[in-house]
């Protein structure tokens, strides 16, 4: 029998199962929890298990906490430390998945400040692509990406994914794989999960933080290393609908996703309706960094061993 995934909830350690949450608690009732999704690449050649921008992670988290207003009660160190704890309690040796959430306990109401609490959970995360498939289709959504004046697509927070959920659903009810948002200024966005990149003109485009987007840490990895380590050039500006479908290449990234090719939107291919070039080589740039095979880049990556 598989052995029972070990969770840190309140500080403990214990079976996934004995972690209970108040059913009346705001986390329950209104989605007000913040949190971070997090992935480890298991390195064969160094055994080692290296957690990816851990750092970045829960400076997101400390920011999310502070824009919700919640308790001030966990330290830097803190979050970085008991998710490393959990990690090895649990002795993975694998790529994993990892859930990283704050969230409102207690009886209270939507506007509670406190009690805080935390949960770290290994979740199962399989890769979003089929394996049959090279990249996926997207539509743009009827539905508009939530903005900072509403709901802040800066903040982490469960209740968020609502908006994305509307837009996810619609897109896989008419036969696409993702959706692509535009916002209230009615300008390319993001996905429900992901930030989106595109090529034209051997030009990487990405609409900017202030397009009503997550402050991906994805995102900001790969206009990093398409910079400085494949010398392209990178733009992040205001991008039109239309402009999508006359681009060269195109994928979505995200820690879940990490990257995923777009052949198409609206059904009209991208490119060639291949997965492009540049694609590619982001792609094997990005994995050999996450998986801590590019040495260049360890700073980035928290071993647990
Ligand atoms: N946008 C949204 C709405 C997301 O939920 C995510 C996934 N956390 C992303 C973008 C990608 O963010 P990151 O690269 O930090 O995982």
């Amino acid at each position: 029998m598989e052995k029972e995934r070990l969770i840190w909830f309140k500080g403990e350690v214990m079976p996934v199962s004995q972690a209970k949450v108040n059913v009346l608690s705001p986390t329950s009732q209104f989605g007000a929890n913040v949190f971070e999704g997090l992935r480890a690449y298991w390195n064969k050649e160094d055994e080692q298990l290296y957690i990816f921008r851990l750092d970045e992670h829960a400076q997101r988290l400390l920011n999310s906490i502070k824009m919700m207003r919640f308790e001030d009660k966990f330290s830097y160190n803190l979050l970085i430390e008991s998710c490393k704890e959990i990690i090895k309690a649990n002795e993975f040796k694998e790529d994993i998945a990892i859930r990283q959430t704050v969230f409102l306990d207690g009886f209270g109401s939507w506007f509670s400040t406190s009690p805080i609490e935390m949960f770290i959970a290994p979740i199962a995360k399989k890769r979003l692509l089929p394996a049959e498939k090279n990249g996926v289709s997207c539509c743009i959504s009827s539905w508009e990406r939530i903005n900072d004046n509403s709901l802040s697509p800066k903040i982490k927070v469960g209740a968020n994914y609502i908006n994305s959920r509307a837009g996810q659903l619609e897109a896989l009810r008419n036969g696409y794989d993702f959706t692509i948002f535009l916002n209230n200024k009615g300008h390319v966005s993001e996905g429900p999960g992901s930030c989106l990149f595109f090529v034209r003109d051997g030009k990487l485009i990405t609409p900017p933080i202030t397009a009503s987007i997550l402050e991906s840490i994805t995102r900001a990895t790969i206009i990093q290393i398409a910079k400085e380590e494949l010398g392209i050039e990178v733009v992040e500006r205001e991008v039109d609908r239309t402009e999508l479908y006359i681009a060269d290449e195109m994928f979505l990234c995200g820690t879940a996703v990490e990257m995923i090719p777009v052949l198409s939107v609206d059904r009209i291919d991208i490119g060639d309706g291949l997965e492009g070039e540049l694609t590619k080589k982001i792609k094997k740039t990005y994995f050999d960094i996450v998986r801590g095979e590019n040495k260049r880049y360890l700073k980035w990556l928290t071993p647990v061993y």
